[in-house]
């Protein structure tokens, strides 16, 4: 370790590095908030940084082991390295053990106890190896600075996290703990702070989302629904996403206001991991594919141009041909517009990783293979669907090109633009040209889209 305390010099310099989900991005970005309070500024990259921040990802056996190669790669030349705390859902599941293999680092710390980086920073200085994997009753939350908005139009808020469902194959419940809400007036109050700073979408992130529930400032008890509602009252914003759900927190209340509420777009991720009945028992997921299925039907019915997305998991335990089959069939029915889908990764402690029946490898590239070949196809003819279409973007970065800038169709696409006077941030007007698998491209619109 080389740093001298934050305070003593303001100009030391930190990078932080996230892996994994939006969750990741969303705690990535409060950490490096509450560094800026601390005086320190952000390097362009883990290579020249005093302090650097490796926000890690426990879900699949490749991305836990990752860290160690990015930590051996912080090695500098001349042999010394910077600060290095590994934080995030491999912190809390290996704990002392990453400081034993990699000696290295200097601070790991728990997604739960991250706003505790500062005062672990400066045990690591005085030469402790600092370790805190702590689950607080009292909320991370609480105790970080207030948020400012940022560069982007965009922003993720966390509502909600931790989950109690346990499905058998999951390391969530284990490290990031309980589900917990957080309270409606400490989001209704981050939402304005972001919206105050420029941002014009909020995708509000969960590992469950829609389990949110609270109490409205009337003290009314609501659910994710009642939240959407309020806070697409808040001026300047104009986009509302959430991700993501489960099929069993699907709600009456939810799926209605995808036809009420201009404002939520009309996109929704809702995994279901494999298409067989004995499969996903054995995963423990508490919904069978029929009830999936008709849960994709209404949230149709509330709003037919809904897209849907979905993840999957290939190769479970025990997974046979028929089942595997079984999974092709409901991605036919359900027709998604875009999907995640993996192969199954056996995690230390879950109930799946001792179970009989593991499928060997070459079976489960051949079927991620097929299953990602027809998954493929729906996007291209998704996005093929949307041509000749008037919609509109928000603008969000730049393109390749001199004066073409990249936004997010209401249905999660990225759509190239090019048009003078327009610039990052803005909504757009524009009719949808040309489409491929995984951007699409738009011309400007005089007139504007109902
Ligand atoms: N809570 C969400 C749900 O129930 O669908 C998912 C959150 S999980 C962090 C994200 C995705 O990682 C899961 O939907 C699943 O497809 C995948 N995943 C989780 N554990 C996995 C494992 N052991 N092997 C492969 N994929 C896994
Ligand atoms: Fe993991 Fe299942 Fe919880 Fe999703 S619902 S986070 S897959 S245990």
């Amino acid at each position: 370790m080389t740093s001298d305390s934050p305070a003593k010099n303001p100009a030391k310099t930190f990078h932080v590095k996230s892996f994994g989900c939006q969750m990741n991005v969303y705690d990535g970005e409060r950490m490096a908030e509450m560094l800026g309070t601390q005086g320190y500024v952000p390097a362009a990259d883990g290579a020249h940084a005093d302090l650097v921040v490796l926000n890690t990802c426990h879900i699949r056996e490749k991305a836990a082991e990752k860290v160690y190669s990015d930590i051996g790669r912080l090695k500098r030349e001349d042999g010394s390295t910077p600060t290095i705390a590994v934080a995030g859902c491999v912190a809390q599941a290996e704990g002392a053990e990453i400081a034993r293999r990699a000696p290295s680092v200097d601070v790991v710390v728990g997604p739960q106890a991250y706003h505790r980086l500062p005062d672990l920073i400066a045990r690591a200085e005085r030469g402790e190896k600092a370790i805190d994997l702590d689950m607080p009753l009292e909320s991370k939350f609480g105790a970080l600075p207030k948020r400012a908005g940022g560069q982007r139009p965009t922003a993720f808020l966390t509502v909600q996290e931790g989950c109690d469902k346990f499905c058998t194959y999951c390391v969530v419940p284990y490290t990031r703990g309980a589900e917990i809400s957080r309270p409606f007036g400490d989001l209704i109050a981050e939402a304005r702070a972001l919206v105050a700073g420029g941002v014009r979408e909020i995708t509000l992130l969960g590992q469950n989302v829609n389990a949110w529930d609270g109490e409205d400032g009337k003290g009314r008890a609501i659910g994710l629904d009642g939240l959407i509602r309020e806070l697409a009252r808040e001026d300047g914003l104009e986009r509302i996403r959430y991700t993501t759900s489960h099929p069993n927190d699907m709600t009456d209340g939810l799926i209605a206001a995808h036809g009420e509420i201009d404002k939520l777009m009309p996109f929704l991720h809702l995994p279901v991991q494999a298409g067989s009945d004995r499969i996903l028992a054995a995963m423990n997921r508490s919904h069978s594919v029929d009830s999936y299925l008709r849960v994709i039907e209404r949230v149709r019915a509330a709003r037919p141009d809904i897209a849907i997305s979905g993840d999957f998991i290939v190769g479970f335990p025990g997974e046979s041909e028929a089942d595997f089959e079984a999974t092709l069939d409901i991605v036919r029915a359900t027709n998604y517009a875009m999907a995640y889908s993996f192969k199954y990764s056996r995690r230390p402690g879950t109930p799946a990783a001792t179970m009989d029946e593991q499928i060997d490898e070459a079976v489960m590239n051949d079927r991620l293979q097929r299953l990602q070949a027809l998954l493929n196809q729906q996007q291209q003819a998704f996005n093929e669907a949307t041509v000749g279409r008037a919609t509109r973007l928000l603008l969000e970065r730049k393109g390749k090109h001199d004066g073409q800038l990249i936004g997010k169709s209401p249905w999660l696409q990225s759509v190239h633009v090019t048009a003078p006077g327009l610039a990052i941030g803005d909504m757009t007007d524009v009719r949808i040209t040309s489409a491929g698998p995984n951007s699409l491209g738009a011309e400007p619109l005089m007139e504007a889209v109902a």
